[in-house]
């Protein structure tokens, strides 16, 4: 039988990405790319499994300036580079499952009918999630596809911390509650802890996902029994360019006494704030820390206190911590916003290795001292390696 594969789909407002793996139990990457600017300037590229550059060109013009025809350009192009290979299965990332998906599926018509039913709860997300879909089970027919789903992992929270605050019967009506989102990075980092410290993977474990978009969550045994993010991926720690929990009554203020629209205010809290908004520089913790403005260096104090208390309110919900995953862009690569945190923590008996944190992690690495009652570490995510996994066993049931 020719060698199989697995394609796993990621695709956003303005881009398409690509992993391929070969199939396997444990799949192993062998390309990966995408196409960004979508609408704007397309451009299309892919490097190989250790980072070599593959391709990166422009789409053709000819080419129309949409999800579709980005879609066909990255399936044309994979078709010249696996002759001889067959495509198994295709995985998609789909950010919010709604309350109904709990776990990854294969999709049909049912499915892809009940995921428009989610378009409400993700109107950002869940059209440009779905689209390929459709067009790959036209393209494609005979492939299988799976979703895998960004809220799937925190439906083991507990009922009383999903639920916030509001009217049983409204919450229920409607499907209000902390839904939860990164639930492929936290369920990819739950997979891998038991070879790191089976200690903490049995027990009680926060993982800071700090990247553009950041959330934590308090893991026991591998499950979740809080997150920082809720209805939506705005709640929470300070972001990019999101807010982060406020109080949501600066919205009432904001339309009834300074005039603003509801999508001004909702342009206000998702693009306009956090980092960007606070240092009025960059919504990228590279460019704040090559600042020497007082205002970026308010962004990054203000970034790692509030990763501090929350995580403090996670540990509340663990009654106590074995260990503190970082991981995604911030937290695999910024020593500094780490130490930060970790010494904000240091009386629950979290000591940081100072000089081992600051050293470049590629690998999974202990940052805290051998004396350190609690654990720290930097475990690098992988979330298209978790779909793909999903996909592959969902397919070869
Ligand atoms: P992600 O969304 O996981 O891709 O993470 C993006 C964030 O990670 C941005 O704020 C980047 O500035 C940050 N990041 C990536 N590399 C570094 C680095 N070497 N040092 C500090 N921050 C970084």
């Amino acid at each position: 039988m020719s060698e199989q594969l697995i394609l796993v789909i990621n695709a956003g407002s303005s881009s398409i990405k690509f992993s391929l793996f070969e199939a396997e139990a444990n799949p192993e990457l062998l390309c990966k790319g995408q196409v960004e600017g979508i609408f704007t300037e397309p451009q299309f590229s892919a490097r190989g499994r250790d980072g070599e550059k593959l391709s990166d060109t422009p789409l053709p013009v000819s080419s129309s300036r949409n999800h579709d025809a980005a879609l066909r350009y990255i399936l044309d192009w994979l078709r010249g580079h696996t002759a001889g290979k067959t495509l198994a299965v295709i995985g998609h990332r789909v950010v919010h499952g709604g309350p109904d998906f709990t776990q990854p599926v294969r999709v049909n018509s049912e499915v892809l009918d009940a995921l428009e039913g989610t378009v409400a709860l993700a109107p950002l997300h869940a059209p440009h999630n779905i689209m390929p879909m459709r067009v790959l089970s036209e393209l494609l027919p005979k492939v299988p596809q799976v979703a895998c789903f960004d809220t799937a992992f925190h439906r083991t929270q507990p009922e009383a911390a999903q639920l916030y605050a509001l009217p049983y019967e409204f919450s229920q009506q409607h499907g209000i509650r902390r839904y939860g989102f990164h639930g492929l990075s936290y369920e990819y980092i739950a997979s891998v802890l038991p070879q790191i410290d089976a200690a903490a993977a049995s027990g009680r474990t926060v993982v800071a996902h700090l990247g553009n978009g950041a959330s934590l969550a308090a893991l026991l045994g591998g499950q979740c029994q809080a997150t920082t993010m809720g209805f939506t991926a705005l709640e929470g720690l300070i972001m990019g360019t999101r807010a982060g929990s406020f109080d949501p009554a600066l919205v009432f203020h904001c339309v009834n006494h300074l005039g603003m629209s509801v999508q001004e205010v909702s342009d206000l809290v998702h693009k306009q704030a956090g980092l960007l908004g606070i240092s009025g520089i960059s919504s990228d913790m590279r460019d704040l820390h090559s600042s020497d403005s007082p205002r970026a260096a308010l962004a990054i104090t203000m970034f790692c206190q509030h990763v501090a208390r929350e995580a403090a309110s996670l540990v509340a919900a663990l009654e106590g911590i074995d260990a503190l995953v970082f991981t995604a862009g911030i937290g695999e690569n910024d020593h500094d916003v780490r130490r930060r945190i970790c010494t904000q923590l240091r009386w629950l008996g979290l000591e940081i290795d100072e000089a081992v944190n600051a050293q470049r992690h590629t690998a999974p690495q202990r940052i805290s001292t051998a004396a350190s009652r609690v654990r720290a570490y930097v475990i690098p995510t992988n979330e298209e390696v978790m779909i793909a996994r999903h996909a592959w066993a969902l397919a070869s049931a």
